[in-house]
C-alpha cells in the first residue's frame, strides 16, 4: 500500500509514526529543507480544553506510544485584563517548543520515525494523487482544503511575536485580554526557560482591525507586558504571520485523500490551541488507512469541539474591557477559585467548555439582536 503524507509537521509525523508501527512505511513530502525549519516559538496544551482526557501528553504516550517531552508543566496561568490581574492554579497542562529548536515537538516526532522524508519537495497534490493509493494532506493550513472546496473559513488572524529575554518562572505563562490594545484578540507570554520567553499578540482580521497600525499595536502590548512583569524585556527574533486561517473542513476524507491537522481544522478559534487535536487527527487517519477504525467516526468529537470553540470566540469578542475586568477579578473570588481549581484538577473529566457553550450561545444570540 502506497501512502503519501504531504507535510512533516506534528499531524503528518504523528500519522507516519502510527502507520510505521503497524507495518506501513509512508513517503513523507516536506517543502522545507528539514523538519521544523521555521521560527522557534513556545506553545501550550491545556488539559481542561481536551476533556474527558485528563492529561494530554500522558494520553498520547499511553494510547499511541508517542513520547513528547514538554518544556514545563503549567501550574499557574496568570490572566491580565485592562485593570485586573488574577491567576488560575493547578495542574493546568504543559508548555512545549516548536520550530527549529532541537527539542521542538516536530523534531521529537522525527526522532521516533524511520520512514523517509523527502525535503525541499515541490510535489503537487494532483501528482501525488496519481502515484499513491492514499494522500494525507498535512500542510499546516486550510489552503489546500479550501482550494478543493472542502473548507469553511470562519476568520483569519494576524499574529505578531518575538522571543524576549528577561526573568521568568517557567511554569507560569501569562495571557492578556485587553481590547483597548488588542481589539477582539489577546496576547500571551510563554517562557522557554527562566531567561527566554515568547511574547505574542493575535487578533482577527476584521475591517476595524485591519485599519490599525500593527507595529503600534505590538509596541503598546510590549510596553504593557514589560510594565506588568516589572522588567524591561529585551526583544530578539521577531516574527509575523498574516491571514492565519481558522476554519474547518467540510469532510475529513474525500475518496482517498485525508485532511489532518490544520488542513482538517484542528486549531480552535476560541483560544488558538491546535496541537493536541493535530496529533489525534494524524493517528486517527492512520487507523483508517490500517482498517482499524473509520476516520469520519473518530474525528466527530473534534467537529463538536471546533464549533464550541467558535461560540467561545464570538462570546469573547462581544465582551468589553469592563466585562473582561469583572471576569478576571472574579477568578480570585474564593468560590470561583475553588471551582476552577476543581475543574483543572486531574481527578475530574468534566468538560467545562461543553457545559458553558449553551450559555455563551444564548449570550451571543442576545447580543446579535
Ligand atoms: C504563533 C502560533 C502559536 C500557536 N500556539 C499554540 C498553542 O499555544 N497551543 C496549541 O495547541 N496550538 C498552538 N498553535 C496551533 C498549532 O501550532 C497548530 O494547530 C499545529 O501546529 C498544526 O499542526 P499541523 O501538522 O497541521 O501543521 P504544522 O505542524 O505547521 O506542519 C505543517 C508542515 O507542512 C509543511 N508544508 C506546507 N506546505 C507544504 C507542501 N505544499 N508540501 C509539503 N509540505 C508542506 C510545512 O513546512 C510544515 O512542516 C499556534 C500556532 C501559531 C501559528
Amino acid at each position: 500500500m502506497k501512502v503519501a503524507i504531504m507535510g512533516a509537521g506534528i499531524s503528518g509525523l504523528s500519522c507516519a509514526i502510527a502507520l510505521e508501527r503497524n507495518g506501513i512505511e509512508p513517503t513523507i513530502f516536506e517543502k522545507r529543507s528539514r523538519v521544523g525549519d521555521r521560527f522557534i516559538n513556545a506553545e501550550a496544551m491545556f488539559d481542561i480544553l481536551n476533556r474527558p482526557i485528563k492529561d494530554c501528553l500522558g494520553y498520547i504516550r499511553e494510547k499511541f506510544n508517542i513520547d513528547l517531552q514538554p518544556i514545563s508543566d503549567v501550574d499557574k496561568l496568570i490572566v491580565h485584563s485592562k485593570n485586573e490581574v488574577s491567576s488560575i492554579q493547578g495542574k493546568i497542562g504543559y508548555t512545549n517548543l516548536r520550530g527549529r529548536h532541537e527539542n521542538s515537538f516536530e523534531r521529537q516526532l522525527e526522532k521516533q520515525l524511520k520512514s523517509k522524508i523527502i525535503f525541499n519537495s515541490s510535489y503537487e497534490y494532483e501528482t501525488l494523487c496519481k502515484e499513491f493509493d492514499f494522500v494525507v494532506l498535512a500542510t499546516g493550513d486550510g489552503e489546500y482544503s479550501s482550494n478543493l472546496g472542502n473548507y469553511r473559513c470562519d476568520l483569519t488572524c494576524t499574529i505578531v511575536g518575538a522571543t524576549v529575554v528577561g526573568d521568568f518562572i517557567k511554569s507560569n505563562p501569562h495571557v492578556w485580554f485587553n481590547y483597548d490594545i488588542i481589539p477582539k484578540g489577546y496576547g500571551w507570554l510563554i517562557p522557554f526557560s527562566e531567561k527566554e520567553a515568547n511574547l505574542v499578540i493575535a487578533y482577527p482580521d476584521y475591517p476595524n482591525n485591519i485599519k490599525l497600525d500593527r507595529d503600534k499595536m505590538w509596541s503598546r502590548f510590549y510596553e504593557l507586558a514589560s510594565s506588568d512583569l516589572n522588567q524591561s524585556l529585551k526583544i530578539r527574533d521577531s516574527f509575523q504571520i498574516t491571514r492565519y486561517m481558522m476554519g474547518i473542513c467540510l469532510r475529513p476524507k474525500i475518496d482517498n485523500t485525508y485532511f489532518i491537522g490544520n488542513c482538517f481544522g484542528t486549531i480552535s478559534p476560541g483560544l488558538g490551541f491546535g496541537q493536541f487535536a493535530s496529533i489525534l487527527t494524524g493517528v486517527y487517519c492512520a487507523y483508517d488507512i490500517l482498517g482499524i477504525e473509520k476516520y469520519e467516526k473518530l474525528v466527530k468529537p473534534l467537529f463538536k469541539n471546533y464549533n464550541n470553540s467558535l461560540v467561545l470566540r464570538r462570546y469573547l469578542e462581544n465582551l468589553t474591557d469592563d466585562k473582561l475586568d469583572a471576569i478576571v477579578k472574579n477568578l480570585d473570588n474564593k468560590l470561583i477559585d475553588n471551582l476552577i481549581d476543581r475543574l483543572c484538577d486531574n481527578n475530574t473529566s468534566l468538560d467545562i467548555l461543553k457545559y458553558l457553550t449553551p450559555i455563551m450561545k444564548l449570550a451571543n444570540k442576545i447580543n446579535s439582536n
